[in-house]
């Protein structure tokens, strides 16, 4: 990857002042989803068909690329980045892009941070937490190796604890997240929970939402967190906590496991009107709303004749036209999904 110098930096991304983004509602945006790549070494079913089609290469930002977007809205205020993809650990040289951030920090950028399955953590996570990262999101949807296989087509769970056990070795804190799916991990997760609670690390569950094509049918596996907490709650103390990391999880203590427990439910408790971000794709489309078809090509701003004044302005504009909600609904997930793109896509 060619660094950036400073200099060209600083004429590309001039004045040094902040100017907040700001959207119609009044949201302040401090918090980018960058997604580096749509490929991914999974396919778990709940978010890609097992034949994806993935971009042409020429389509995806140069990691130079995703460096001068990553610095454009550094320049409007966002303090927090993570990257995610797709899987991001799978795009050649992505060491050389959390370097190159990370150098940001506590230059405006407060926290660099990543989504990942973690099946190839174990080689990156020395590397990250030099680089500045302190946080992880990994995806664990269940402990069986059976199950792993079948829910992500691929046999890769010791990978998966490799990475996990390596993130917590570097110094990394460790998220789980875990997307709650009727008769495949519902039963697993009180499991789940402890086991990770038992390793040191807070776990997430989130409610499948209708992005993208898939194999099966969606809504067969959809299960409400309502009625998740309803059952956990049967044999465990959950206590409603203040405790925020920015985004739209709510979180709970366990008494029996002194753990963490966060739940997001976009389909049954709406989150948006705390909404501080902005997702962008690999190709530079910029999305403000993950459920909704809003959408700003940086990109082609990118690769204009005047990158800074056209990146100002679809930044301007994607403050614009960011909706006040989403507007999902789980009836219409599998055959007729409510949105065409993948979470993949748009960057989890
Ligand atoms: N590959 C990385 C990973 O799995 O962590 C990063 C990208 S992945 C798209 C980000 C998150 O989106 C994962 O936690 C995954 O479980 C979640 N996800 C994917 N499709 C989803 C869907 N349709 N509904 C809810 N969560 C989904
Ligand atoms: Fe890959 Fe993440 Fe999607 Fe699973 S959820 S297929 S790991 S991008």
């Amino acid at each position: 990857m060619t660094e950036i110098t400073t200099r060209q930096r600083d004429v590309l991304f001039q004045p040094p002042e902040v100017r907040p983004l700001v959207d119609g509602f009044q949201r302040r945006i401090s918090y980018l989803r960058l997604s580096v790549t749509d490929r991914c070494d999974l396919r778990c079913s709940y978010c890609m068909p097992e034949q994806m089609t993935f971009l042409p290469r020429k389509e995806v930002l140069s990691l130079e690329e995703l460096h001068q977007l990553a610095l454009g809205f550094i320049a409007r205020g966002v303090t927090k980045l993570r990257i995610t993809g797709g899987e991001p650990l799978v795009r050649r040289d992505i060491g050389d892009l959390f370097t190159a951030l990370g150098r940001e920090l506590g230059r405006g950028l407060e926290e660099l941070t990543l989504t990942t399955n973690a099946t190839q953590l174990a080689k990156h996570a020395d590397s990250l937490a030099k680089a500045g990262v302190r946080r992880v999101n990994i995806s664990l949807d269940t402990l069986d190796p059976v199950r792993f296989e079948e829910l992500s087509r691929r046999n890769r769970l010791p990978q998966v604890l490799d990475g996990i056990a390596a993130a917590k070795e570097a110094g990394l804190k460790v998220k789980l997240n875990t997307v709650a799916l009727k008769d495949i991990n519902e039963h697993e997760i009180a499991d789940l929970v402890s086991w990770a609670h038992g390793q040191g690390h807070d776990v997430t569950l989130i409610e499948v939402m209708p992005l993208g094509e898939v194999d099966g049918d969606r809504i067969d596996h959809y299960l409400p967190l309502t009625d998740v907490r309803a059952k956990l709650e049967r044999h465990w103390g959950l206590t409603d906590i203040d405790h925020s990391t920015g985004g739209p999880a709510r979180y709970v203590d366990v008494a029996e496991t002194g753990g963490r427990l966060g739940f997001i439910t976009p389909l049954t408790g709406n989150f948006c009107s705390g909404c501080n971000r902005l997702r962008v794709t690999a190709t530079g489309q910029l999305y403000p709303c993950l459920g909704g078809g809003e959408r700003v090509d940086l990109r082609a701003a990118l690769r204009s004749d005047q990158p800074e004044a056209n990146l100002e302005a679809a930044l301007n504009e994607a403050m614009r036209i960011k909706p006040e909600r989403h507007h999902f609904d789980i009836s219409e997930a599998g055959q007729a999904p409510h949105l065409p793109r993948h979470m993949s896509m748009t960057g989890g």
